[in-house]
């Protein structure tokens, strides 16, 4: 149900094509989140408009409302939300630990409360393949046990034991069609990292991840973090580094041989007003703007880019109006489908690490402090 190719590779970077139930992905790919079933904001012809071929939704959210059963019982989440591309959900874990009022973590699985109205559940490995195939994601995760940053070393050991546990239990439960994707767990700690990564490995999944990084720590730990536990994935399997999303840290993934990522990232600073640029960020707000009748980004081909100037993106978040976070959104899913295209056709002409460095300093030549980082 799920073949992968990589077409060429350039040192550890891929170039890849993944056929899924619903659709082909060209890795390396950005996935846009659309946690509750809409990419926020976005109708799903902007999304795939936009370029992307399959968007993250999230398993804990949709449980909880508008359950699974209805969403299955509707033709599946992509009829029941429009997007006819592939759906690639989450376990729910990383929400239970984050969102979640968790009351207890046992081998058993995760009991928690809702954040919507308290009611008391329980997520167990079964559980959760049963969720994402009644929703009919073309790749399912495993629940894994992502315990906040900082981690000390018995819990980050006591978290990758209970992850393993529970992927052999959802490796088990899963219907053979499911596209099921291990996770690497291991906070910061080398070998637990690669034991970690060895285990996955072992479970013959169709695709392997790496959760549990991008939370607070150091950029040069994160890429440390993945550049061991890659060469210990796969090689014919796709890799998922979950909750990567500023464009350096992307870029720095592809290198060490990442396929996939997704971040809530573009969407959720879209909507605040953080635009991403081939010059770096910019904070629409800022009263630098207010009379700047240039584009966005002058190197952007969206609707908003084309359309519309700063001084009038502007205008719209000053005032409030529902439009300036909508095209601000837009551009930003843009501007990453763009980037990831860009690296592919790096890889393809074997050139990513001369690009990859044309990019950044472009990109860090310019920008503007947001007051928002680290905000997965
Ligand atoms: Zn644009």
């Amino acid at each position: 149900m799920l073949t992968f190719t990589v077409e060429k590779a350039d040192s550890a970077a891929r170039l890849g094509t993944m056929v899924l139930p619903n659709g082909v992905v060209h890795t390396p790919c950005f996935m846009p989140v659309g946690t509750q079933g809409s990419v926020k904001t976005l109708t799903p012809t902007e999304v795939a408009e936009a370029g992307a071929e399959i968007i993250v939704c999230n398993t804990y959210h949709l449980y909880l409302r508008p359950g699974h059963r209805r969403v299955h019982a509707a033709g599946g989440l992509s009829k029941f939300m429009g997007w006819n591309r592939p759906i690639l959900t989450d376990s729910g874990g990383f929400q239970v630990y984050s969102l979640a009022a968790l009351t207890r973590v046992t081998d058993e699985g995760a009991e928690f409360q809702s954040h919507v109205d308290g009611s008391r559940h329980m997520f167990t490995p079964e559980l959760v393949v049963e969720i994402q195939e009644a929703l009919g994601s073309d790749i399912a995760m495993c629940l894994d046990e992502c315990p906040p940053y900082p981690v000390s070393r018995p819990d980050a050991e006591a978290a990758v034991a209970r992850t393993s546990l529970w992927a052999d239990r959802c490796s088990r439960a899963r219907r053979p069609e499911t596209n099921l994707f291990g996770i690497v767990q291991g906070a910061t700690y080398a070998d637990l990292r690669e034991s970690s990564a060895r285990s996955v490995a072992e479970l013959g999944l169709p695709g392997c991840a790496i959760g549990g990084l991008c939370l607070g720590e150091a950029s040069d730990v994160t890429y440390d973090m993945v550049g061991r536990v890659t060469p210990l994935l796969p090689i014919d399997r796709p890799r998922y580094l979950m909750g990567a999303g500023y464009p350096e840290d992307i870029i720095a993934a592809v290198r060490l041989g990442v396929d996939m990522f997704d971040c809530v990232l573009p969407t959720r600073n879209g909507r605040t007003g953080t635009a991403f640029t081939s010059a770096g960020r910019v904070v629409i707000r800022n009263s630098r703007h207010a009379d700047d009748l240039g584009a966005l980004d002058a190197a952007c081909d969206c609707y908003a880019c084309r359309n519309f100037t700063r001084a009038y993106l502007r205008h719209l978040f000053v005032v409030g109006e529902a439009l300036g976070p909508k095209l601000l959104t837009l551009h930003n899913v843009r501007f990453y489908q763009r980037l990831m295209q860009d690296i592919r056709a790096a890889i393809e002409q074997r050139a990513f690490a001369i690009w990859s460095s044309e990019f950044l300093d472009r990109y860090q030549s310019g920008g503007e402090p947001t007051g928002q980082e680290n905000d997965r």
